[in-house]
């Protein structure tokens, strides 16, 4: 899909697309995060053209690859917005912005064969791998019941008869999903560890950590200073230190701590502590596909 639509040179707007993607991919090598939507934005008005001339031309292929190229550029200007987030560390809203990152490659991943995905594969690795600096593990999923909905693109109920259209598929540029017009009732909350959205962090074993310790792997690893579309993968090796402070007694004599408890009930069991040393190992970085 992506092939196809960048390899309509004779289209004037193609070639405009392709330089603005190109300036775009450019900003993010060097690292340039600032006006993130600007490229996509002029874009936009060319690939609002192609769609025209494929549905003029009744071309439904260049339609869809229209579609797909469109929400391609998508990624790369979330993707600068994310980093610039991170770079601040706004951590909680540079989640919710990983995730919009994500749901994009994974939407444009779909209708692409796995060997013409150009960067994507490698940037789902990156941020699958940022994802795991994160402190959130599960996540709220609530389940209802849809009552009344429609299909965004023959506006008739979807799953009946007289909705020829499939969820998620592409149809003249557009892709065909559920508009819920309707929601029963909220059955349940779940606490789920791999939702399918994971925007709703469930944060009730982290109250009594601090800010600082909940996002320290963050911290630690924007301290790197390491280039950000350089694969890695992080490495929590977990080792006990020895507290100096604490001197060797016998486990039966009063605690040189002066709480009055024998030792081996007192701060015997604190003599070693734990001690995470966070290793990033660097992998290759990106190849930029330039157009
Ligand atoms: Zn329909
Ligand atoms: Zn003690």
């Amino acid at each position: 899909m992506l092939e196809y639509f960048f390899s309509h040179n004779s289209l004037k707007e193609v070639s405009s697309i392709k330089n603005l993607l190109n300036r775009k991919k450019h900003k993010l090598e060097n690292l340039d995060f600032d006006e993130a939507f600007e490229e996509y934005n002029q874009a936009k008005i060319f690939f609002d053209k192609v769609k025209q001339i494929a549905l003029d031309t009744r071309n439904e292929k260049l339609a869809n690859a229209t579609f797909i190229a469109q929400l391609y550029f998508h990624i790369f200007s979330n993707i600068a917005i994310y980093f610039s987030l991170l770079q601040s560390k706004s951590y909680k809203e540079s989640w919710n912005k990983l995730q919009d990152c994500l749901d994009d490659i994974y939407g444009v991943g779909q209708f692409v064969v796995r060997s013409k995905r150009l960067e994507l594969p490698f940037l789902n690795k990156l941020l699958r791998e940022c994802e795991k600096l994160y402190p959130y593990r599960m996540f709220a999923s609530s389940e209802y019941i849809i009552t009344k909905s429609e299909c965004s693109i023959c506006g008739k109920a979807m799953n009946s008869l007289s909705c020829p259209h499939i969820k998620g598929n592409l149809y003249w540029g557009e892709i065909a999903y559920e508009n819920i017009l309707e929601i029963k009732e909220i059955n349940a909350v779940a606490l789920v560890s791999n939702p399918e959205d994971k925007r709703c962090v469930m944060e009730l074993a982290d109250n009594n950590r601090s800010k600082i310790e909940k996002y320290a792997m963050l911290d630690k690893f924007l301290a790197q200073k390491i280039y950000f579309f350089q694969l890695f993968e992080v490495k929590d090796n977990k080792i006990f230190k020895r507290d100096e402070n604490i001197k060797k007694q016998g486990a039966n004599e009063l605690c040189m701590c002066g709480s009055g408890k024998k030792f081996k009930k007192c701060c015997k069991s604190k003599m070693y502590y734990e001690h995470h040393h966070l290793q990033v190992i660097l992998k290759e970085k990106c190849n930029f596909t330039y157009f």
